[in-house]
């Protein structure tokens, strides 16, 4: 379904946040697990042999996640995002995703580091879902395996982009950019994938989690990412495919495709934000920078029909009021934030 249609309308059972912001788009995260070590997000360091994992028991069982995608979907969600840790890693997905692709009016996708991909596509695809977003930072094998810090090759990450092109799923590119790190290699990127289908999309390097260190300087704007590539392949910005896109988006003027930034640091779009997390063990952040959140898996084993969790998920909703990243200053708060591993990126 286009995605601009369903936005459009508004069921008389969509709920509102205090800013009047629907929720739209759900994040599950379905393991904090990941077999890369990408400096930025999972640095070795902080999760290395000592560090605790969620236990199976904790985690939410595919019904459970199930439940509550349908009853957020009764709510007005009508995009489920899989990620995590690494979604591949959690075993049998393909059966989460055959059990989500039933719920009606819901576009089912999943992000991945691609690590995996080239195996499991096809079954994917199988199964129900409908595109892919691979995270992919440098073509250069040498940066990539530095930056992955666990020595995998990039070429594996290309044949999972092309194993999911040729299931039919669409494919999503997305690169964080830290400056001084991999910015060096933005135009090979662009080049690349310029005239290939697949979407390529620049993301500004954000302060989430409190493990990476982060200092604006670290961040590349992505009106400058826009320029340098602009210089070489021209650009001309192009309209956004629904309200509450995060991406703007452009296209390479002599027909080679598009490509999008996503500047969450310095043109931040919290108005626009419908997004709801819900981490591996269940708990919803209504805020990607969110220091609180909100008990799901308590109330999924407990006693309560999905009539309670309807209505706490709208009471939650309801008192929402988050726009951390509006409000960021030049230096990043800090209070401890949870880290984009576990509440899934
Ligand atoms: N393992 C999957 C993957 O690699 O796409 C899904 C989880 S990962 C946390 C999701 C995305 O978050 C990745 O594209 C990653 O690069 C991005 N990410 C992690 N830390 C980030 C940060 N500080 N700023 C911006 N993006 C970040």
């Amino acid at each position: 379904m286009p995605e601009a249609a369903h936005l459009s309308s508004t069921p008389a059972s969509d709920i509102a946040d205090r800013l009047g912001r629907p929720l739209r788009d759900l994040r599950i995260s379905v393991t904090d697990r990941c077999n890369f070590r990408c400096v930025y997000c999972m640095p070795k360091e902080v999760y290395g042999r000592g560090f605790r994992f969620l236990e199976r028991p904790e985690l939410l069982t595919f019904e459970e996640i199930e439940r509550v995608a349908r009853v957020c979907a009764e709510l007005g969600a009508r995009k489920i995002r899989l990620t995590g840790g690494e979604p591949l890693l959690r075993r049998d997905l393909e059966q989460l995703i055959v059990m989500l692709a039933e719920i009606p009016d819901l576009e089912l996708t999943l992000t991945t580091n691609g690590s995996l991909l080239a195996k499991k596509a096809a079954k994917l695809a199988a199964s129900g879902l409908a595109r892919v977003t691979v995270s992919l930072d440098s073509l250069d094998d040498a940066a990539f395996r530095a930056m992955n810090d666990v020595d995998f090759p990039v070429a594996r990450v290309l044949a999972g982009i092309e194993a999911a092109a040729a299931a039919g799923l669409p494919v999503k590119v997305n690169c964080v950019v830290k400056r001084g790190v991999n910015d060096d290699g933005l135009l090979e990127l662009a080049r690349f994938f310029h005239g290939s289908g697949h979407v390529l999309r620049f993301i500004e390097y954000m302060d989430v989690g409190a493990t990476n260190g982060w200092r604006l300087d670290d961040v590349l704007p992505a009106a400058e990412i826009i320029e340098r590539i602009d210089a070489v392949l021209p650009l001309e910005a192009i309209e956004p495919a629904y309200t509450g896109e995060v991406a703007q988006r452009f296209r390479y003027r002599d027909g080679g495709g598009e490509l999008g930034v996503i500047a969450s640091v310095t043109q931040p779009f919290c108005g626009n934000c419908t997004r709801a997390r819900i981490s591996a063990d269940g708990k919803l952040y209504t805020c990607l920078f969110a220091r609180r959140a909100h008990d799901l898996r308590a109330l999924l084993r407990g006693d309560g029909g999905d009539a309670a969790l309807g209505a706490a998920l709208t009471a939650v909703w309801g008192v929402r009021g988050d726009r951390y990243s509006e409000l960021r200053t030049a230096a990043t708060d800090p209070l401890p934030k949870v880290e984009m591993s576990y509440i899934g990126g």
